[in-house]
């Protein structure tokens, strides 16, 4: 393999620079070219694609987002966009492409798997929601941005003794509320992976009014509905009144963590180290701190697993 290509698709997330510029270095190292495809997908179709250098990764790793853009493309979900982009990669000389991105993105590259084309997925993606790894690259930064909000948020709510309904994100996955529940001490934590009952929450909340707790956290995923809507649920069960806060995007953003530069450099590295080898359709992740590989499409088939024992504890320490 003398040339390949990287690409960001779908969501941002903290760590992807770090990731492409493991992958440029790692690549450069071993006397491989390496072109960035700008845009995600879109880019690719286009051929909006340049070389990159050493130093055109210089400065990026401490750099939330991505340098090299991301975008959704439509057009790419059909065959013919596939084959408009594998032209291009040909176009170029690129005999193989790495894929950093979510879920969605690992589909753009299952489906050039399919055509024949060597592609590696990268799991970038603050939601944790990519099987075959036990972390994604983001999910760390963004869960110490809603530890920070949340302790800030408590303050208030301790202040003025009050529940407070924090609405995080996560798509479909109740990772990212999940551990920051944990870790922010929430009294209550909605995860889509299990049934919330109203009746369950209301008697907690009684339960420590009576040993004197006026306040309190309680973290709803996106997945399961939106803070407001919990809201009125809440207020019309327990005739009490909340305040809401949606953190929205400040979550997707930041410098990010030690922990996910670490685990995007490692993550890059070893997908030039997969096509190098000639394995392509191939999706990296990382389980009980060793890097792993997965057939790609066999990866897309399994479903992520939150950790349930991890969800038990919440529910007993915030009794
Ligand atoms: P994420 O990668 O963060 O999950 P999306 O779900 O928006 O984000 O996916 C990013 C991009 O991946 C899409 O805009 C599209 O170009 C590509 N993609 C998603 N699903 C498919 C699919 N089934 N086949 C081919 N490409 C896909």
């Amino acid at each position: 393999m003398k040339r390949i290509g990287v690409l960001t698709s779908g969501g941002d997330s903290p760590g992807m620079n770090a990731a492409v510029r493991a992958v440029v270095r790692k690549a450069i190292y071993q006397d491989i070219e390496v072109y960035g495809i700008y845009q995600g997908y879109n880019g690719l179709i286009s051929g909006n694609i340049k070389k990159l250098e050493l130093g055109s990764v210089g400065d990026i790793i401490h750099r939330g987002g991505t340098m090299l853009y991301t975008a959704r493309c439509e057009e790419f979900k059909t065959k013919e966009g596939q084959q408009k982009g594998i032209e291009q990669l040909k176009k170029y000389g690129i005999e193989g492409l790495v894929v950093i991105g979510g879920d969605g993105s690992y589909q753009g590259a299952k489906a050039l798997t399919k055509l024949g084309y060597p592609c590696v997925g990268v799991p970038g993606t603050i939601d944790n929601d990519i099987p075959g790894t036990e972390f994604t690259i983001g999910f760390d930064t963004a869960l110490n941005t809603v530890i920070d909000a949340i302790d800030k948020i408590r303050d208030t709510a301790t202040s003025h003794e009050r529940t407070f309904i924090i609405e995080v994100m996560g798509r479909n996955a109740g990772d990212l509320a999940l551990w920051s529940g944990l870790a922010g001490g929430a009294e209550t934590i909605l995860i889509p992976e299990d049934n919330y009952k109203m009746d369950d929450i209301v008697d907690r909340l009684k339960k420590g009014q009576e040993r004197g707790k006026k306040h309190s956290i309680i973290i709803v995923a996106e997945g399961v509905m939106s803070g407001n809507e919990f809201a009125k649920q809440f207020t019309e069960a327990t005739g009490m009144d909340t305040r809401v806060s949606v953190l929205g995007h400040i979550q997707r953003g930041g410098t990010p963590t030690a922990s996910d530069r670490v685990l995007a450099s490692r993550f890059g590295a070893r997908a030039v180290e997969l096509l190098m080898d000639g394995k392509g359709g191939r999706a990296v992740g990382i389980e009980k701190n060793k890097l792993v590989d997965y057939d790609i499409i066999e990866a897309l088939g399994k479903q992520h697993e939150i950790n349930l024992n991890m969800y038990k504890l919440s529910k007993e320490l915030s009794i």
